[in-house]
């Protein structure tokens, strides 16, 4: 067996928050054996969101892209000790030696009435699970009957709010459950369900490449899904959204699901301790700013922070998490060794101030964006201005995604997960 945690009073001590791609990634690479590490998240496991979209039709079962944390926890060199624990408040003068905030973000509402009540958000496990079982309530009092037809029309629309790549893949995975599945186990109502993008600027996906928004807007529009751009929601009520449209009048539009997708804000948490922070350092309300070692900035050392809870001149992306949280690994490594070499130099007789500390920064290379739009065809924007679409992208985004999951363990479960819906249709019991 493993030796389990012991707290090592020679060593230094990172403590950690949260479980996401930022952590997570940091976690699987650092060297336990220099720091005592403690782990303190709300969510005791790792979960593979670029798939969750998949998860709420069944495409893949939700436990196949989770991964229990103490897999990695338990199985390091030296344990590390995780609480399960939502951190309520960070006191930046207090002294750990080294604390990583990587807390991620939630949900932009933009303060419009009826978000947080009636719809519902697409960031964790359980969000995919109420939409799964919204999804097919749905479907079964649809086909209740003796129902007046405006209120089957209602209970089958779908409607999904914000046209980035999380509302575009969450409607195209809709559409592929309606062309597969629906169509074969409610043929009465399959003709009436219909999916509704909504999207405020005037094209979906905006940080992609002319040709692919084109592409992507075709497969759609083949798709008879329809993307109501220029249109801006303005309230959201029990059963309907109330929206200024193209024509910038007002409009009610009916839902059965809602869906809202349009972006991430800050956490209270993280919006505390920059307000703790010196304001001059501290001016960006996403996140916190960090240096070009990640270090939170005004915090003297002490604090770094990572993905989508930092504000940085990256997008806050699932890749640019990961590869922080590997270059934190990287860092401690580096800091660690760093500091015994110091402490020979001095034994040695030279003055410490003398001793420079050589850390290299942060740098990102993008390894390219992907999305899937439907009808197995998924578009890929890759560097060196390559832009892909079709079905070739779509098992391209398939092997990637599969390369990318957290364990064997993970890429079996989901291997199966495609292959089961693949022979047997989706599931569609509701649990
Ligand atoms: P996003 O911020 O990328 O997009 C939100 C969209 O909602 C915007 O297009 C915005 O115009 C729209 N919107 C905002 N308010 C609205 C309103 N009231 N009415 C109608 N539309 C409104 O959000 P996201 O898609 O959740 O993505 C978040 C981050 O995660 C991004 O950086 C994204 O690139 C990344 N991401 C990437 C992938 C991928 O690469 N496949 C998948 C998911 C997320």
């Amino acid at each position: 067996p493993l030796p389990q945690f012991e707290w090592d009073h020679s060593k230094e001590t990172i403590a950690i928050l949260g479980t996401g791609w930022g952590s997570t990634s940091l976690l699987k690479d650092l060297d336990t054996e220099n720091y005592n590490v403690v782990l303190v998240s709300p969510r005791a496991y790792f979960l593979f969101t670029p798939l969750l979209p998949s998860s709420t039709v069944g495409t893949v079962e939700l436990r196949s892209i989770m991964q229990p944390i103490r897999f990695l926890t338990r199985f390091k060199r030296r344990e590390i000790l995780y609480v399960e624990g939502n951190c309520t408040n960070i006191d930046p003068t207090k002294k750990y030696d080294y604390l990583v905030v990587g807390v991620g973000a939630e949900n932009a509402t933009f303060g419009i009435p009826g978000v947080k009540e009636n719809a519902c958000f697409l960031k964790e496990a359980w969000d995919a699970r109420r939409i799964r079982t919204q999804l097919l309530d749905c479907l079964e009092s649809a086909t209740f009957p003796g129902q007046p037809e405006s209120e089957i029309n209602r209970l089958l629309h779908m409607v999904v709010v914000g046209g980035g790549p999380t509302g575009v893949e969450y409607a195209a995975e809709l559409h592929d459950f309606l062309n597969d599945d629906i169509q074969t186990w409610y043929p009465d109502i399959a003709g009436k369900f219909k999916i509704t993008l909504v999207e405020a600027t005037p094209h979906v996906l905006g940080m992609f490449p002319k040709d692919l928004i084109q592409y992507t807007e075709r497969t759609f529009a083949e798709n008879k899904v329809e993307i109501l751009n220029n249109t801006m929601v303005k309230e959201v009520h029990q059963k309907d959204i109330l929206v200024l449209n193209k024509d910038k009048e007002l409009e009610t539009i009916p839902f059965g699901l809602l869906v809202w997708a349009t972006g991430n804000t800050a956490r209270p948490l993280v919006s505390d301790l920059i307000s703790k922070l010196p304001k001059d350092l501290q001016n960006q309300r996403r996140g916190l700013v960090v240096d070009d070692w990640l270090a939170v900035k005004g915090s003297k050392g002490s604090i770094y922070a990572l993905g989508d809870c930092s504000a940085t001149k990256w997008a806050p992306t699932a890749q640019v998490a990961s590869r922080q949280g590997a270059y934190l690994a990287e860092q401690f490594a580096q800091l660690y060794a760093l500091k015994r070499e110091k402490s020979k130099f001095v034994e040695e007789g030279n003055k410490p101030e003398e001793f420079v500390q050589k850390l290299q920064p942060f740098v990102y290379n993008h390894q390219g964006s992907l999305a899937y739009v439907g009808g197995d065809k998924a578009i890929a924007d890759l560097p060196f201005g390559i832009h892909l679409s079709g079905a070739m992208t779509y098992l391209f985004w398939r092997s990637a995604y599969m390369s990318n999951l957290f364990s064997l363990r993970n890429r079996v479960l989901v291997g199966f997960d495609w292959l089961k819906a693949k022979t047997f249709g989706r599931d569609i019991s509701r649990e």
